[in-house]
């Protein structure tokens, strides 16, 4: 039996036609969420995602500033823009695109953004918020991954989660986000002995390895949900998943597909931070 397709990019515009709602109900107070973005260097996926985000805000009537920097940009004229940024009114939310050039320390720059305009959720103080389960601004894929979840009508509380993968940006916060839902997790990892073994254990298997097509249906328990993380750039030029989607389907529950799945709700968490980040910093939340 096929399983169920959740479609990220239905469940993208269910939650973009809500906050165009809101941005509306803000725009008759005089406020309108503003998100600054920073791309240094030529990096040329980089480039397609900060115009896919410049997209979005012009989509939902956001005020946007994108800053393209050469690759030469100096660490000191990085974080004298973000220190820029942090105290510019018209500006709610601040994001660095990563990767930056090797000779910029990420962790530095990722440091200098104002807490309440990290609308990527990796600032030391919102990661410690996520942690100790304190409102914070969450990172956008991890959290674009529990929304996809529960829009699909699927419980969490008392499920056995698996999380293959455990990096600070996708794994180890989307672990956390699955236990504040009340879900058992387990996080498997390049070292985990019996991976095939342990994900077979899953309700609800979420996977985060950058490997095309890596799980296959040996992993995956009968009626398992499957979450696909992955985006995984093919010699042929096509995009694909972490999970090999078309022999897993026929033994899952509900399965995202790539593209389609994770990558459209990564942008559209990105726009429901800012618009937290503007409502808190207009005294609206
Ligand atoms: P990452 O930083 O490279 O981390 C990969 C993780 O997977 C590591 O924890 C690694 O284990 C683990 N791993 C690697 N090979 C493994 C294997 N064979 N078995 C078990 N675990 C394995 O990657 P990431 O940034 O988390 O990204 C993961 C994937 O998600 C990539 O395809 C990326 O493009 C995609 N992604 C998508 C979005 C989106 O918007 N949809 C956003 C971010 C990332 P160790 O810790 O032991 O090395």
């Amino acid at each position: 039996m096929t399983a169920t397709i959740i479609s990220g990019k239905q469940v993208s515009e269910e939650i973009r036609g809500s906050i165009a709602g809101e941005v509306k109900e803000l725009a008759a107070k005089g406020v309108v969420p503003g998100l600054a973005v920073v791309l240094v260097g030529e990096d040329p996926a980089s480039h397609v995602y900060v115009r896919n985000k410049e997209k979005a805000c012009h989509d939902l009537g956001y005020y946007s500033e994108v800053h393209r920097l050469p690759a030469d940009t100096s660490q000191a004229d990085l974080l004298a823009l973000v220190d820029k940024l942090n105290h510019q009114d018209s500006i709610d939310g601040i994001l660095v695109q990563l990767p930056l050039p090797k000779h910029i320390d990420e962790k530095a720059v990722i440091n200098a953004i104002a807490v309440d305009k990290d609308v990527d959720g990796f600032h030391p103080v919102n990661v410690g918020n996520l942690v100790i389960g304190d409102d914070s601004l969450l990172p956008c894929t991890p959290a674009g991954v529990i929304e996809l979840i529960k829009r699909a009508g699927i419980s969490l509380s008392g499920k056995h989660a698996v999380v293959i993968g455990r990096s600070n940006i996708v794994g180890k916060p989307v672990s956390l986000l699955l236990q504040r839902e009340n879900a058992t997790v387990t996080m498997c990892h390049s070292r985990t002995a019996n991976m095939a073994e342990i994900a077979r254990q899953a309700d609800v298997l979420v996977v985060a390895i950058g490997r095309a097509n890596f799980i296959d249906a040996s992993y995956v328990k009968p009626g398992a949900v499957v979450i696909d993380v992955g985006m995984n750039r093919l010699e042929n030029g096509k995009l694909a998943g972490d999970v090999d989607f078309e022999s897993v389907k026929e033994v899952s529950g509900p399965i995202t597909p790539v593209p389609g799945g994770v990558g459209p709700m990564t942008i559209t968490m990105l726009m429901q931070n800012t618009l937290t980040a503007a409502k808190r910093h207009h005294g609206l939340a």
